[in-house]
């Protein structure tokens, strides 16, 4: 046996990303490893934001996370906004639209702020197939078939959308592997894609316009954006989190009022307050003149008024390639207030590899700061 087989670690993590790194720079037990599959650390944060990071955001509730809401709503009192900011003091952000905090600089600024802070070994290209419990102690195998051995086993895995970044759904398998529940990972924050009766979106690719939302008991608000598969943007993307499959609704005029669509004999294209190049495909999909409101047969006004309450089922999303996060995870009902589980000593779970997912806005690495944060707390009153 090596030396390295031989070590006993106290605090043992899976995964060199968000919630793994910042739970490392914030432990102070010594003896502490990290398990990467990639070469390198931290790529999710890297490519957050549009490679600035969104990091947090002035407002966050439960109502930003499909998850349970007593759970979520817990975890999030023990970690503000504020803190996140505190943590990163040495990096500029800039507060955009949406109370949204991205550095100034890169996202580059974020992982090397938690690289320097950590005192724990990385094993990189080190990708963990299983681990199991002997007594007290966890065992932990890669696929070159090193073992690695610790007290405390943190699963912090993430989800396993954009595939080019490397990732795996071994968090979900270990989850099992020691009877725990989980629900398969979905895309989310993530586009949608269109049946036949929607390629007219298609047409318009390329155009932005703000709407409402409606998904099943769930109203948003924001701009979306037609593309050449579908349609995305902040809204959808939002929307996309609470979508199972069926129907949902588009208000593409949420700040006009149907009363004003008469205005003398203003045509249509004139009297919307939407792109003109929209309400001309919009028109020639029905095969509707470009009139005034008040020419239009009765048939004709009710297929304009859907524009109110334009109803569809979307055929699919983009799927895990395009999608910022995935769904799904580990269930919060066995896992405790300090993210452990409720049932396995000493086996925690941080991250995206829970089933707590955040809307589009900061809120998902916000979560995995606060639930690293938190079992920080939890180990450092044992460390
Ligand atoms: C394009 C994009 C943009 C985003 N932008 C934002 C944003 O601006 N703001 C925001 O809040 N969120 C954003 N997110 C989401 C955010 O990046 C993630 O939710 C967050 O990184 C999750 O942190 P995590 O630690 O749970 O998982 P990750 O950061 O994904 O880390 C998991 C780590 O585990 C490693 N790993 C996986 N399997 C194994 C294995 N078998 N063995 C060893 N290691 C393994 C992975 O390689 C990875 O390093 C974005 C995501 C994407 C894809």
């Amino acid at each position: 046996m090596s030396d390295k087989v031989d070590k006993i670690y106290d605090v043992l993590i899976i995964g060199a990303g968000a919630s793994g790194l910042f739970l490392a720079a914030n432990l102070k037990a010594k003896n502490v490893a990290i398990l990467e599959k990639n070469p390198s650390a931290g790529n999710k944060i890297l490519t957050s934001g549009g490679g600035r990071c969104n990091i947090t955001n002035r407002h966050i509730s439960e109502q930003n996370y499909l998850t349970d809401g007593k759970f979520i709503k817990k975890a999030l009192n023990a970690f503000k906004f504020n803190d996140v900011l505190d943590f990163f003091k040495n990096i500029e952000f800039k507060e955009q639209k949406e109370s949204q905090f991205f550095t100034k600089s890169s996202s580059k600024s974020v992982l090397n702020t938690l690289l320097q802070k950590i005192n724990a070994k990385i094993f990189y290209n080190t990708e963990v197939i299983n681990a199991s419990k002997n007594g007290e102690i966890f065992e932990i195998l890669s696929t070159k078939g090193e073992k690695f051995y610790a007290v405390n086993l943190v699963v912090a895995t993430g989800g396993i959308s954009y595939k080019r970044l490397g990732v795996s759904d071994i968090g979900l398998k270990i989850a099992q592997n020691f009877g725990l529940k989980t629900i398969n990972f979905s895309p989310a924050l993530v586009g949608f894609s269109v049946q036949k009766s929607e390629f007219w979106f298609k047409e318009l690719s390329g155009i932005s316009l703000n709407a409402k939302m409606s998904v099943g008991d769930k109203n948003l608000q924001g701009d979306i954006l037609f593309t050449h598969k579908g349609i995305s943007g902040p809204c959808v993307l939002n929307a996309s989190l609470f979508w199972q499959k069926g129907t949902i609704s588009i208000n593409f005029l949420p700040n006009f009022e149907p009363k004003n669509l008469t205005q003398g004999k203003k045509q249509l294209t004139s009297v919307l307050p939407l792109p003109k190049r929209f309400v001309l495909e919009f028109l020639r999909q029905n095969n509707i003149q470009d009139a005034a409101f008040s020419e239009y047969s009765n048939d004709e006004k009710a297929k304009i008024l859907e524009l109110f309450n334009y109803r569809f089922a979307p055929a699919g999303t983009f799927g895990f390639d395009k999608a910022e996060v995935s769904k799904g995870g580990v269930t919060t009902a066995q896992i405790d207030e300090n993210f452990q589980s409720k049932d396995i000593k000493n086996l925690y779970f941080i991250g995206e590899v829970l089933d707590v997912t955040g809307m589009l806005g900061g809120y998902n690495l916000h979560f995995a700061f606060t639930s690293a944060k938190i079992v920080s707390n939890a180990l450092n009153k044992v460390y």
